[in-house]
């Protein structure tokens, strides 16, 4: 049974991870802010994805483009005409809802079987009374809908000091144009072989019309977008070259997900019928998360062919070509985009991440992130506060992993509860002072100099020589398991 959005969204606020925006004043519909342990983890999101698909890759390179780009860059990409949502409102309580999505929300209804008795009726249901439909709004119940009108998300603002149609210019809605209005310049500059790739992780804001399900859809989200050129005349493996590399980066997103920690049954493909393929698309395949809403869209793979090169080319008179040397053609390639969110992503690794267990006839939560992920690495925790000496050489280790990784210290409340809530926040790791560290000088006994270290998901500890702290967990926090590791230094209770 998968872990409750109310839960999630709960276990967020109160351990620091993700709070509404503007809590104090109401909230702003649909922007959250990130806390102390929610930006580590988006942050270590961020570093992994561009780790993996930029700094490793010979094929890929980097791109950082501005949020406000001139406006013909969107009259160019189809934005200003086709970056459309249909939309009906209610003309009783005035809310809005998207077209489209109208049906997907539970309804309510006023039975006349039943004397007009109100009731919520699932999603996409009749009601069980009197076998209606919804056909009024789905919120109020008495409203009739508007027939549905275009309405476009980009967000407007204005450039300069006048506000005035001239300086009229949007907030951008995807990273996309960033990169092909530079398609020129990098290929320039680089001096590239198709294929290539040019990769960019940044904001974008849509006006969505009916925001919700957390951070799942957001107006102000941001995106980590690869265009990835291919030249359209070559073939790989029999192959036309942009459909194969179209498969090629479908593979590497869902084993992408899965090496991070999504379960491959929480993921699926779904291919865009030919009535959704956006204007741009040959096709479209979105991998899907099961979130605790429902099967929803986690990212979309799209083959965008020659399109927006095409377009900017003609808007901007500027050649947006590539020279094949083979064949002495100028050409202008296709691209495909694997296009995700930092949000949808974020969301799924915790829902993945979420156990509750039984130990020891107690509830333990735990969130299991990798270890890649997770916001705190090593937590450093004195047994016993009073000790002046444990206190420093806790403080002391942390100070000295906190060079290499993202290390905490608490000392607020008994050793049982620090470690509960560590696992809570999925810190892989926690490292312990006691009395045989340092000591008793009362009993003549001398310390050991060793410290405890216990791995969150098997719990099992070990005890290892505190100089030897960095080496193992260079180890630990790099690629070797924890079971290898434990073979080395005897275990504790
Ligand atoms: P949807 O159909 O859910 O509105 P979309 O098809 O419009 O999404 P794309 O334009 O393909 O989305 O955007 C690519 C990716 O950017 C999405 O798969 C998602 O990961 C992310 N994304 C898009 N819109 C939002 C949003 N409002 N909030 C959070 N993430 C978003």
């Amino acid at each position: 049974m998968s872990v409750s959005m109310d839960v999630l969204v709960s276990l967020c606020k109160r351990r620091g991870f993700i709070f509404q925006s503007s809590e104090i004043y109401g909230g702003t519909g649909s922007c959250w802010d990130y806390g102390p342990l929610g930006v580590e983890l988006k942050n270590n999101l961020r570093r992994v994805w561009w780790r993996d698909f930029v700094q490793v890759r010979n094929d890929v390179v980097g791109l950082d483009a501005s949020i406000l780009m001139h406006p013909m860059v969107w009259k160019a990409s189809g934005h200003t005409e086709k970056f459309t949502d249909p939309m009906v409102d209610c003309r009783e309580c005035k809310l809005r809802f998207r077209a489209d999505q109208v049906n997907e929300q539970p309804w309510t209804h006023y039975c006349p079987a039943t004397k007009g008795n109100k009731f919520t009726v699932p999603a996409g249901e009749g009601c069980r009374h009197c076998g209606a439909t919804r056909t009024l709004c789905p919120e109020c119940g008495k409203g009739e809908l508007t027939a549905p009108r275009q309405f476009n998300l980009m967000f407007k603002t204005f450039m300069g000091p006048v506000e005035e149609e001239a300086t009229l210019t949007y907030l951008r809605p995807e990273t996309a144009q960033g990169i092909f209005v530079n398609f020129d310049n990098v290929l320039q500059a680089m001096r590239l072989k198709l294929p290539f790739g040019i990769a960019q992780i940044g904001k974008a804001f849509r006006n969505e019309i009916t925001p919700g399900n957390f951070i799942f859809r957001v107006r102000e989200l941001e995106q980590m977008e690869i265009e990835y050129f291919v030249n359209p005349h070559d073939t790989v493996e029999g192959r036309p070259a942009d459909e194969y590399w179209h498969e090629r980066w479908i593979e590497e997103y869902l084993a992408w997900f899965q090496r991070y920690g999504m379960q491959r049954e929480n993921l699926r493909l779904r291919e865009h019928d030919k009535d959704e393929l956006s204007h741009y698309s040959k096709r479209t395949v979105d991998i899907d998360y099961r979130f605790p809403m429902g099967w929803s869209e986690l990212m979309g793979i799209a083959n965008r062919t020659d399109y927006d090169l095409k377009q900017h080319a003609k808007f901007s008179g500027k050649a947006l070509t590539y020279f094949d040397e083979e064949r002495k053609e100028h050409v202008v390639p296709y691209v495909i985009e694997p296009s995700v969110g930092v949000e949808r992503p974020l969301l799924a690794f915790l829902v993945d991440a979420y156990r509750e267990e039984e130990v020891r006839g107690e509830k333990r939560v735990v969130l299991r992130f990798h270890r890649e992920l997770a916001p705190i690495k090593i937590a450093v925790l004195p047994l016993l506060k009073k000790r002046g000496e444990i206190v420093a050489i806790a403080h002391d280790i942390r100070a000295r992993l906190a060079r290499s990784w993202r290390a905490v210290y608490d000392d607020t409340a008994a050793i049982g509860r620090l470690y509960r809530r560590q696992d809570e926040v999925g810190t892989p790791y926690c490292v312990t002072v006691d009395v045989k560290t340092v000591g008793d000088p009362d009993k003549g006994e001398a310390g050991d100099g060793q410290v405890t270290i216990r791995e969150r998901d098997s719990m099992e500890q070990i005890r290892v020589p505190a100089a030897e702290l960095e080496s193992v967990f260079a180890g630990l926090l790099g690629e070797t398991p924890w079971p290898e590791v434990a073979a080395r230094y005897p275990r504790t209770v």
